[in-house]
């Protein structure tokens, strides 16, 4: 028989956003339950230095998330690893589904699911993903040793990647579609005066080469979007680093969304277009995503929820017209 548990507050991930609910809505005596999902820790375990976290001039994304669970963990929030498949926000309680089997019900859900890398949809990208093709330098950067790599994308995660790569490969090319990057001026500095890196503007990814018996990848075809002629480089490793999009899926047709998949939320609030249901980090916000704004909505969506709860008995499931006008705009 499935395991069937009923919480105040459940929380659904556990990155900056979920970890940092988990704090604040155990100390509000909500006694969470936070379900890790399949990345325990979010995005900042597959990245190396973080910079930009106030208070660490330096820190290990995988140690900051480490230190952010034994925070949630030492206040009382009670930790799951599992997975939620569905999520039921039509009546409340509502339920989830977990891939183990497991069912939680709960008077209010914190959605803080955050982002995942996005891919060319090229099938050569697809045939050698896990052969050379990649979207996680720190995962799998160790095996290019000695190799040549290229890295496609122009923001902070493709320069980043570009940089951290340089620790391993012989040489490393990003290739990006325009002749502008969008990353940080301060990595841009860092990559430019690089000697292991090359750039080459005004270039798309075509196809990945390879072969099939060892399977790997031998090399890219690449196309200038100005001449439209295209060339060949040789590499062992391909990074796709072009951005992340939401992980919505769960509450697909089921709230309202913004700028495609990026569930709205009342501005200046967490509150989703449905009454009890929170939305915190990367996972509503197409703009800042980043550690700290992250968490700082992870935060809000505890108070929130604390007040939801707080407020249940005396507010029946009518949702508050106010908040539908603005949910609504
Ligand atoms: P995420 O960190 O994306 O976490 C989402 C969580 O939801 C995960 O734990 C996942 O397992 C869980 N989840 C998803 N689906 C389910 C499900 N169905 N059931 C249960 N759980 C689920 N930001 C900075 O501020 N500074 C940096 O230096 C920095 N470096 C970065 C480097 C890289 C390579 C990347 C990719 C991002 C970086 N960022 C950085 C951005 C930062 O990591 C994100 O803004 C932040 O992690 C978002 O936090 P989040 O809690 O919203 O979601
Ligand atoms: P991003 O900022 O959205 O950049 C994506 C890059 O990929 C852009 O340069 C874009 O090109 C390019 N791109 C997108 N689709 C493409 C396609 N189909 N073909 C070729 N190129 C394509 O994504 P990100 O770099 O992953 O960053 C995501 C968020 O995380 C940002 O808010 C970022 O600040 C944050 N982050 C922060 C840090 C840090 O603080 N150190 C580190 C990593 C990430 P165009 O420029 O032409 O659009």
């Amino acid at each position: 028989m499935a395991d069937k548990r009923h919480t105040k507050c459940l929380i659904v991930g556990s990155g900056p956003a979920g970890y940092t609910a988990a704090v604040y809505a155990s100390r509000a005596m909500l006694e969470p339950v936070l379900v890790q999902g399949l990345e325990p820790g979010g995005q900042l375990t597959t990245t190396t230095e973080v910079e930009n976290w106030p208070g660490d001039t330096e820190v290990q994304g995988p140690d900051l998330m480490v230190r952010m669970e034994a925070h949630a963990k030492a206040v009382g929030c009670e930790i799951i690893g599992d997975i939620i498949t569905d999520l039921d926000v039509s009546a409340r309680p509502f339920t989830a589904t977990g891939d183990s089997g497991a069912i939680y019900s709960a008077d209010a859900v914190i959605l803080a699911t955050g982002a995942r890398a996005k891919w060319l949809g090229l099938d050569s990208e697809e045939a050698f993903k896990g052969f050379g093709v990649s979207a996680c330098a720190t995962c799998d950067g160790f095996f290019y040793r000695g190799e040549e790599i290229v890295v496609i994308g122009g923001g902070n995660t493709a320069v980043e990647e570009a940089l951290f790569l340089t620790n391993f490969a012989s040489k490393v090319t990003l290739i990006h579609r325009r002749d502008e990057l969008r990353a940080e001026q301060i990595l841009q500095n860092r990559l430019m005066k690089h000697p292991k890196v090359e750039t080459l503007w005004f270039h798309e990814l075509e196809e990945v080469l390879g072969e099939d018996n060892p399977k790997g990848v031998t090399g890219v075809r690449v196309r200038d979007n100005r001449s439209g002629e295209t060339s060949e480089i040789a590499c062992k490793g391909v990074f796709i680093a072009i951005g992340h999009a939401p992980a919505s899926e769960l509450v697909k047709g089921k709230v309202e969304m913004h700028h495609g998949d990026y569930v709205r939320v009342e501005p200046g609030s967490t509150r989703t277009s449905v009454p009890g249901l929170f939305a915190a980090g990367d996972l509503t916000d197409h703009i800042y995503r980043q550690a700290v704004t992250s968490a700082g909505m992870g935060c809000m969506a505890a108070l929130d929820a604390e007040k939801f709860l707080a407020e249940q008995d005396v507010v029946d499931e009518d949702p508050d017209p106010v908040r539908h006008d603005a949910a609504a705009e």
